[in-house]
């Protein structure tokens, strides 16, 4: 049988001076940001916010300095991921680009690509969307129907991405379709493109969620071009890379921290004297947040070294969102205050009812829970 390990990891003494210098960045930038805007956290974005970050140099922290990035470890780059999420700063518009467009051009782009968008990634003026799930294809990925063509100087494109968190803000997809005809190996002919939505034949529509947010977005493609210099790493290749991407997507501390503002305007509301209940619960909660904060430094260590953290990233992922999406419940069977948004709500009820109602989809995005168990079974060898 296979194994994972998470081997400890402390954070170097280094990153004390860059966090207490990321703490008094956002105290003075967001004094007057409000719970409920906070409540957000990465699904929360800002471009003003962004160039700000850019400025300090905390986007796109690990990468190269020829590409305008900082040069730095995993480990800094993981202080100031904290330091932003658990402040509930608004960093959903340079997120996706920091995380993993920006990584997987590094590994797999051209020197013009990288170029191209990394040096204005990094200073918080370029931004990317995933562009993968489609209508009829979320976990099933291999059967997206979306299709690139040859024709001269590149591609034409027809189809349509959807649940594309951010894509109304976004200047690129890094889309997934389909260049070659499906065959009984249902993952090859996939290949990744990076795509200027501001080009010609692409439409993007906002789609209002159930709690009235509407960052998820509708993009069709309807005779597109993308230029042959945009395709990304092997034409064919997609499939391998697309799940080094999700490797980047699934690792980062926001997979157990999205709840976070709710943990703590719960603790200021819960009485100075809390019942032994209260306590209790509350002790167990933070004890957990060590443990997947201690998991998820591991995880950091493992991509430091050059290490492919697959399956450590998807329990991360998966423990992490049992972890976070039990908040809400909790929060309101330790304390009888009902989640509200309207004019008379409280901060603590509108942060609550942020989290009751968008805590659902934390399984869903990055990957449904199912699809993470099927992984993690498969890197153990039981499947
Ligand atoms: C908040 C949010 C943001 C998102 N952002 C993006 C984005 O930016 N870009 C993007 O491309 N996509 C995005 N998505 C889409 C997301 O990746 C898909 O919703 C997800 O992969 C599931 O696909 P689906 O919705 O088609 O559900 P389905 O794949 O139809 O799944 C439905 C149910 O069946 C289960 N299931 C499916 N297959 C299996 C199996 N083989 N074994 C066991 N159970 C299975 C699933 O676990 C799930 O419970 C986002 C989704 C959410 C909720």
């Amino acid at each position: 049988m296979n194994t994972f390990s998470f081997a400890p990891r402390d954070l170097p003494p280094e990153t004390d001076a860059l966090r207490a210098e990321v703490r008094g960045f956002l105290d003075e930038t967001l004094r007057d940001f409000p719970p409920a805007k906070r409540a957000f956290t990465w699904s929360g974005g800002d471009p003003a916010f962004s160039r700000k970050v850019g400025e300090r140099g905390w986007i796109g922290m690990t990468w190269p300095t020829k590409y305008g990035g900082g040069g730095r470890s995993a480990f800094e780059r993981y202080v100031v991921l904290e330091e932003m999420l658990t402040a509930g700063a608004p960093v959903g518009a340079h997120w996706v680009g920091d995380r993993q467009s920006g990584p997987l051009l590094l590994r797999y782009g051209t020197e013009a690509q990288r170029a191209r968008v990394l040096p204005s990634t990094c200073r918080g003026e370029s931004f990317f969307c995933i562009g993968m799930s489609e209508p009829d294809s979320g976990s099933d990925l291999a059967s997206i129907r979306a299709r690139a063509v040859p024709t001269d100087g590149g591609w034409i494109v027809n189809g349509t991405k959807l649940w594309t968190s951010g894509a109304a803000a976004a200047h690129y997809m890094i889309a997934l379709f389909r260049t070659a005809p499906e065959t009984e190996a249902r993952h090859a002919g996939l290949s990744q493109f990076i795509v200027d939505l501001s080009g010609p034949g692409i439409t993007v529509r906002a789609i209002r969620d159930l709690a009235g947010s509407d960052h998820f977005c509708e993009v069709v493609f309807e005779d597109a071009f993308v230029a042959a210099d945009m395709l990304v790493g092997e034409e064919g290749g997609g499939w391998r890379q697309v799940m080094a991407e999700l490797a980047y997507e699934r690792s980062g501390p926001e997979r157990y921290l999205s709840c976070y503002p709710l943990l703590a305007a719960l603790m200021r509301e819960l009485p100075s004297a809390p019942s032994e209940r209260q306590a209790i619960e509350i002790g167990r909660q933070v004890a957990h947040l060590a443990t997947l904060r201690a998991m998820s430094i591991s995880v950091a260590g493992m991509l430091d070294a050059g290490d492919n953290p697959a399956l450590e990233a998807a329990l991360v992922k998966d423990i992490g969102c049992v972890f976070e999406q039990a908040l809400p419940g909790l929060a309101q069977s330790l304390l009888e205050v009902a989640p509200r948004v309207d004019a008379g709500a409280t901060d603590y009820q509108q942060v609550l009812a942020h989290c009751v109602q968008n805590a659902p989809s934390f399984s869903l995005r990055g990957g449904t829970r199912e699809i993470l168990r099927g992984i993690i079974a498969r890197g153990l060898g039981l499947r």
